[in-house]
This record gives C-alpha cells, structure tokens and sequence, in this order.
C-alpha cells in the first residue's frame, strides 16, 4: 500500500470568513459582495480554495487500485470552473505515472464540487467512484468491500454538512494509520477549534464523527496516526490535543 499526496488543499472558507458572512447578513447582497472581495484577496496570494487529493496504490489488489482520493481541480475562481480542473486532474494523474484508464476507483468524501468533479468520472472509463454506503453521493456506490478487502475503511463521518465519508488506511513500512478526513477535519486550525459554533454545520455530528474517527484509528494498532484534512497540511493525530 502506498500513498501519493497529489496535492495539498488550502482553505476559502475559514471561520473567520464564515463570521464575516454572518455578521453581513447569510444570503444577502452584501455578503455575496463580501465573498466576491474575500475571494479576490485569497486567490490573489495563492490560495485557490482546492482541497487536498491523494492516488493510493496497492499492487496486491488491481480490481481496486489505482485509486483517487477527492481529485477534483475545481477553485473558486470562476476561470477554473471551465474544463480546466478537468485537464489539471488528468495532468496530475499522468504525471503520478498513470493513464486515466489505468484507475479503478475514486474515493469520494462529499459532494463538495472542490471534492468531487463528477464531470472527471467522464474520463477514466474504468473507475467506479465510491462513498460509505449510509453517506449516499450521486454517482458513487457504497464501498465495495469485496473488492477493497480490509485495505480501506470507509467511516460515515457526517457534520460538515451533508453526506460525508472519510478513509483510514494502514502503511506499514512506517507503522501509520491514515486517515484521509475529507472537510470533516478541514485544517489542523479546524480541529482545534472544533468546539467553536461555526466549525460544523452540525456540530453534534461533527464532533461524534470526529470522535468514531479517533476510536478508528486507535483500533488499527500502528504507532503512529496522520490525518490528511480536507484543505490544509497533515498533522498527528493525538487524541487530547
Ligand atoms: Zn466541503
């Protein structure tokens, strides 16, 4: 089992941004005009809004891997809503060492168009794209587990809003669990404020997702835990921290 980073995410809506939003009035001229001038200023240093993707590969399984891990391109900048996330996703595969026919599955954490480009699943004609069975996504089926084996666990981890499913996975060459957290864990910021009222929509959820994740972990017995949050950089996962 080996996993690939093919990019970090870095994050658009922050709480802050969310405060600010409200604070506009949700919904009203002044916060769209808002979200224009927050979307200006973030994309303009860099920060484009993409989430974080991964390729996962396991030689022992080919009916299921290569796989993709959340690989949409899509920013919130409107010049990338074209075709063009389409062709960076291809890019990025090929340049991992792939064809697009060679992958088999997508791995899918939420509907979120920076998560999940269905226009993508067009382009490679033998993957089947994958989301937890109880967290149901148009276009994804529930994890196959026939065909996965114990080699990824799908976690139904809802909170974020909508359906919502994250993937543990072992890598034992360096005795780690990882967990790839979709937004339900957006940043290392995100999860320490995870008790702040604007970290999930539905913080109850949220928070219940968060602690079947850590319990997840905990069972997979590895020294070490990772997880990958939806937009920003991995860090440990130490349960009281
Ligand atoms: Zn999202």
């Amino acid at each position: 089992m080996e996993l690939r980073i093919l990019k970090h995410g870095n994050l658009m809506g922050t709480p802050d941004a969310k405060e600010m939003l409200l604070r506009a009035g949700p919904g009203s001229d002044p916060a769209h005009q808002l979200w224009e001038e927050i979307a200006e200023i973030k994309t303009s240093f860099g920060y484009s809004g993409q989430c974080t993707s991964a390729l996962i590969i396991d030689e022992e399984r080919p009916e299921a891997f290569p796989a993709l891990f959340d690989p949409s391109y899509l920013t919130v900048a409107c010049d990338y809503m074209s075709t063009e996330s389409i062709d960076r996703a291809l890019e990025a595969i090929s340049a991992a060492g792939f064809s697009p026919a060679e992958i088999k599955s997508v791995l899918v954490s939420h509907f979120h168009p920076d998560h999940f480009d269905p226009r993508l699943l067009d382009n490679l004609h033998n993957a089947v794209a994958y989301s937890h069975a109880e967290a149901y996504i148009p276009g994804c089926q529930p994890l196959d587990q026939k065909k996965f084996g114990d080699s990824i666990v799908a976690l139904n981890t809802p909170g974020h809003g909508g359906p919502h499913t994250s993937y543990l996975l072992k890598l034992p060459k360096y005795d780690l669990a990882v967990c790839l957290a979709g937004d339900l864990v957006m940043s290392h910021a995100h999860y320490l404020a995870r008790e702040h009222p604007l970290s999930f929509t539905d913080p109850k959820e949220g928070l219940a997702s968060i602690a079947t994740v850590w319990q997840e972990l905990k069972q997979m017995k590895c020294k070490h835990a990772l997880v990958f949050p939806g937009h920003g950089l991995p860090f440990f996962a130490l349960e009281d921290l």
